[in-house]
C-alpha cells in the first residue's frame, strides 16, 4: 500500500476511535431468530427487523429447501441471461395480484433496487425530492443519478411546497421517501406528499421496507392509507417483515418495462438463488393468509410506547414497531444497551452519523412473535435500567 493511503486510512480510524464511533460486528448468533447467542449469552432480541418472525417459519424453511432441491444454489446468471426459472414468475404474479399494481420486479436487494430506481428514472435533467431522513441507499441512488438533489427537512410539507414551488419548471421532476423512517418509527406525511406530488407533476417513489409485510394487511403504508394508485412507484423488500432477501418494485408497466430494460443494477447482477426466490414466495402467501400478524404488531407497539413514555422515556415521533429510546450522548446509549443486555435483552444502541449529534439512542425493534411473559420481562428490565440511570 502507498504511504498516502497508509496515512489517509489510520488517520480515518484513528479519528472513528477517539469519537467512539468505530463500528464492530458483534458476536451474535441466530440474529433473526427471537432468541439471540452473544458471546454464548442467550438474550431475548429486539434489535432485529424480522417483525413478524417469519423468518424462522417452517413455511419459508420448506419452501427455501424445495427450491434449493429443484434448481440448486445459485440462478447462475443474471435474470436477461439464463437466471430466469418459473419460481421468479410465480413471485412477480403474486406481487402483482397483492400490490394490485400492473407490473413487478424483483431484483437483488433494497439497497440495490434504490440504486436501480433512481439511477434509472432521475438524470442530470431531472431535480429530485427528497426526506433529508430518507435511507442511506436512497442518497446513494440520488447520487449515482446525476440528479440535482433537494432535500426537505423530514416530513416538513411547507418546506417541500416551497421547493416545488422554486423547482416548478424543471423538466423532470421525482420525489422519494421512506414510507416508515427506519430510525424514528414515524411515518412519511404520504397524504400530503401525493397531492404535491400531482399538483407539481412529480413522479412519485415510495420505499417501503419496513412496511412490506407489517402494514396495510402487509400490502404496506400507501394500501393503508387508500393512495396507492396515487403513487407511481412502490419498492418493498423482502428482508426485514416479509423473513427473507431481496426487493421489489412494483408500477404501472411502462415503468416496471423501462427499469427492466436500463436499469443497470438489475441487468448486470446475477438473480437471486432459488432458496430465497422460494421463501420469498411462501412469505408474500403467507402474509396474505395471516394479515393479523401484522395488526398484533401494531397494537403490541402501542402499548409499549405508553409504558416508556410513563417512565419518561423520549419515544421520539415512533408510531410504528420500530421504537427509539432517545438518550443524547453516546455514552449515555451505550451503557444503556449494557445494563439491558445484563438482564437478557439485546437492543441496538445507534449513534451519529447513523442519526444526528446528540440524538444517541436505543432502537428497540418489536416482534409479533414476543409473548406475553417475554413483554413484561422487557418491561422489568427497562424500569431496573431506568432506575440505575437515574
Ligand atoms: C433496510 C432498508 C433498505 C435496504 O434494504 P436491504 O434489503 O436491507 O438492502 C432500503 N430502504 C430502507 C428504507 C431500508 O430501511
Amino acid at each position: 500500500m502507498s504511504y498516502s493511503y497508509r496515512d489517509f486510512i489510520f488517520g480515518e480510524l484513528q479519528e472513528l476511535e477517539q469519537q467512539n464511533l468505530v463500528r464492530r460486528i458483534p458476536p451474535v448468533e441466530s440474529g433473526a431468530d427471537k432468541w439471540l447467542q452473544y458471546d454464548g449469552k442467550q438474550l431475548l432480541n429486539l434489535a432485529s427487523n424480522n417483525y413478524l418472525g417469519l423468518a424462522g417459519r417452517p413455511e419459508l424453511k420448506q419452501a427455501a429447501i424445495d427450491a434449493t432441491e429443484k434448481y440448486g444454489t445459485s440462478s447462475g446468471a443474471s435474470r436477461l441471461i439464463s437466471g430466469n426459472y418459473s419460481l421468479f414468475d410465480e413471485l412477480e404474479q403474486e406481487l402483482r395480484e397483492f400490490k394490485k399494481q400492473e407490473d413487478a420486479l424483483v431484483v437483488g436487494s433494497g439497497f440495490t433496487a434504490n440504486l436501480m430506481i433512481l439511477s434509472t428514472l432521475a438524470d442530470r435533467h431531472t431535480v429530485v425530492f427528497s426526506d433529508k431522513l430518507n435511507h442511506a441507499s436512497i442518497v446513494d441512488g440520488v447520487r449515482l443519478s446525476g440528479a440535482k438533489h433537494v432535500r426537505y427537512r423530514h416530513n416538513d410539507m411547507e418546506h417541500l411546497a416551497a421547493l416545488m414551488e422554486k423547482h416548478a419548471d424543471a423538466p423532470r421532476k421525482l420525489l422519494v421517501t421512506d414510507s416508515v423512517f427506519s430510525m424514528d418509527g414515524d411515518l412519511a406525511e404520504l397524504t400530503a406528499i401525493v397531492e404535491l406530488c400531482e399538483r407539481y407533476q412529480v413522479l412519485s417513489v415510495i420505499d417501503e421496507a419496513h412496511a412490506a409485510g407489517v402494514m396495510g394487511k402487509g400490502r404496506g403504508l400507501a394500501a393503508e392509507l387508500g393512495l396507492s394508485d396515487r403513487i407511481d412507484v412502490h419498492m418493498g423488500t423482502f428482508s426485514k417483515g416479509l423473513g427473507s432477501y431481496g426487493a421489489y418494485v412494483a408500477g404501472k408497466s411502462d415503468i416496471i418495462e423501462f427499469l427492466r430494460n436500463k436499469g443497470r443494477p438489475f441487468i448486470f447482477s446475477t438473480a437471486l438463488p432459488p432458496a430465497t426466490i422460494g421463501a420469498n414466495l411462501a412469505a408474500v402467501r403467507l402474509v396474505r393468509s395471516e394479515p393479523e400478524l401484522g395488526e398484533r404488531l401494531g397494537v403490541m407497539a402501542g402499548d409499549v410506547r405508553r409504558f416508556l413514555q410513563q417512565l419518561d422515556l423520549d419515544t421520539g415521533p415512533s408510531q410504528t414497531a420500530i421504537i427509539p429510546v432517545i438518550l443524547g450522548e453516546n455514552e449515555a446509549a451505550l451503557k444503556a444497551r449494557d445494563m439491558l443486555m445484563e438482564q437478557g435483552i439485546y437492543v441496538g444502541a445507534v449513534r451519529p452519523p447513523t442519526v444526528p449529534q446528540g440524538t444517541a439512542r436505543l432502537r428497540i425493534s418489536l416482534r409479533a412473535d414476543l409473548t406475553d411473559a417475554d413483554l413484561s420481562h422487557f418491561k422489568q428490565a427497562v424500569s431496573r435500567m431506568v432506575d440505575s440511570l437515574d
